[in-house]
């Protein structure tokens, strides 16, 4: 018996919708992109990508590619805000491909996007611009698009990001993403201008992971571009007005806010020419993320938006994509497809939300006022060795391997040996949202 093959519509052309339409395809299927932009891109700058993606990267042949324009990392380094004094420090090179077999990555978004959207084109994947999503309708199914005709295909998944129609859809009323009280300053700096200050020289000879922690605050820097770009995010209380989630900044409210903080980020901020605010949002975990139809699912900041403070977002849409390919790969007849979407959101929910909520959990640790409870958390990465809950998560030895060594195919290998054999859970359970973990 021949597999059955679907024409899959992927609504959404960011790291997520792309690398699920590469992840597809690999499986004989066919895909349609259905993208509002009326041009293929990204916003914002850096990114990190942490070994649980750069597996799946390597999987679909595109690691070499990658590192051609990415930076690897010698460190993960937590910092004071008040000096930059090193508290804590985990080995990124050699260590992550020692352990978990793949590298821990920075990337420009732009080369990202790039590099996913050219492997999808040579797959054969067909995307369609310029096409706003307004509704869908989950039985046919079919994609309703602003001024254009519907778009009909076998299967549907909504990867439309943060403000997600789909995700409206699927629930059925409105569901505006969550306030999380911070914003981001999003900044790149040429290293060329770094280099001329001597307090920064470090920051660029020596490619590192440098989060700064304060109070009610953190900075994440980092190389790009080989080594020619400096990223660095700031993360800060919210007081974007309300209804506006990006918007220029004014820098020297931003200088003003860091006045207090160590002297190399001080110098380093004298010198951002530009920069603007991003409202950090995330979302509350949905009781289920796909239709009974068995034609619908969602997959990435459509169902799972988190602030990025474990660097985790599209790490996890590249998962879901990777999972839900290789589930595709499996069908072997049409009857088999329900459940396969069942086994996707049953293979991904749990974990998913635990990252959401891990990265929720860090907020607090990074943004402690000074005092007792700031004290103790240093004190812990000055003197102690790593325990499970550790404040340096990359370096907690219970939650890293739990994050990097993920593999999301052989997740599905797992999964599907179980379902083969009758013993995979289809149905599900009564919903409780999971506590803070
Ligand atoms: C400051 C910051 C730093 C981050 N750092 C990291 C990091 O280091 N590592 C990491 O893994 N993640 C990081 N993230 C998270 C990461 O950027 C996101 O999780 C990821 O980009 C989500 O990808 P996505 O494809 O699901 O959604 P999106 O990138 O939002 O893509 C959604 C796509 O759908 C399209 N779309 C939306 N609505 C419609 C519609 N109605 N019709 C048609 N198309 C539509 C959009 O135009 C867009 O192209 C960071 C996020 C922020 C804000």
């Amino acid at each position: 018996m021949s597999k059955p093959q679907y024409h899959v519509a992927i609504i959404g052309a960011g790291l997520g919708g792309l690398a699920a339409a590469i992840g597809i395809a690999r499986a004989g299927h066919r895909v349609t992109i259905i993208e509002q932009a009326t041009a293929l891109g990204e916003v914002g700058a850096g990114i990190q990508i942490p070994p649980n993606s750069s597996r799946i990267l390597r999987r679909y042949g595109l690691l070499e590619k990658i590192e051609t324009v990415s930076v690897r990392p010698k460190d993960f380094i937590l910092r004071s805000y008040k000096d930059g004094a090193m508290l804590s420090k985990q080995n990124m090179l050699p260590y992550a491909v020692d352990a978990y077999g793949n590298p821990y990555l920075h990337i420009h978004r732009a080369d990202y996007h790039k590099i996913l959207a050219e492997e999808a084109h040579r797959l054969g994947v067909s995307i369609q611009l310029g096409s706003s999503v307004t509704a869908i309708d989950f039985e046919t199914p079919a994609i309703h698009i602003k001024d254009k005709p519907d778009f009909r295909a076998d299967i549907v998944v909504g990867a439309d990001g943060l403000k997600s129609v789909c995700r409206e859809a699927l629930l059925g009323h409105a569901d505006p993403p969550k306030l999380t009280g911070d914003l981001a300053y999003r900044i790149v700096v040429k290293a060329e201008d770094m280099v001329k200050h001597e307090n920064l020289r470090e920051l660029v000879d020596n490619p590192a992971i440098n989060y700064w922690m304060g109070p009610n605050a953190h900075a994440v820097c980092y190389l790009l571009k080989g080594g020619g770009l400096y990223n660095v995010v700031l993360a800060c209380p919210d007081n974007l007005p309300e209804l506006i989630n990006t918007q220029a900044a004014d820098i020297q409210e931003m200088r003003d806010f860091f006045a207090k903080w160590d002297a190399r980020l001080k110098t380093l901020l004298s010198i951002v020419q530009e920069t603007s605010k991003w409202r950090l949002q995330n979302s509350e975990e949905m009781k289920k993320w796909s239709h009974p139809s068995g034609k619908f699912a969602l997959l990435g900041d459509a169902c799972h938006a988190t602030l990025p403070y474990l660097a985790q977002g599209a790490a996890m849409a590249v998962e879901d994509g990777a999972v839900l390919g290789a589930l595709m790969e499996k069908l072997e007849d049409k009857a088999q497809l329900k459940d396969v979407l069942v086994i996707y959101e049953k293979l991904r929910k749990e974990r998913t939300t635990r990252i959401v909520k891990g990265s929720t959990a860090l907020r607090e640790i990074f943004h402690l006022e000074d005092g007792e409870r700031q004290q103790e958390r240093d004190r812990q990465l000055l003197y102690e060795q790593p325990f499970e809950d550790f404040p340096n998560r990359w370096a907690d030895p219970v939650f890293q391997p739990w994050l990097f060594s993920y593999d999301a195919h052989a997740e599905v290998e797992k999964a599907w040996k179980t379902y083969k054999a009758g013993q995979f859970p289809l149905t599900y359970g009564k919903f409780k949202p999971r506590p803070n973990l």
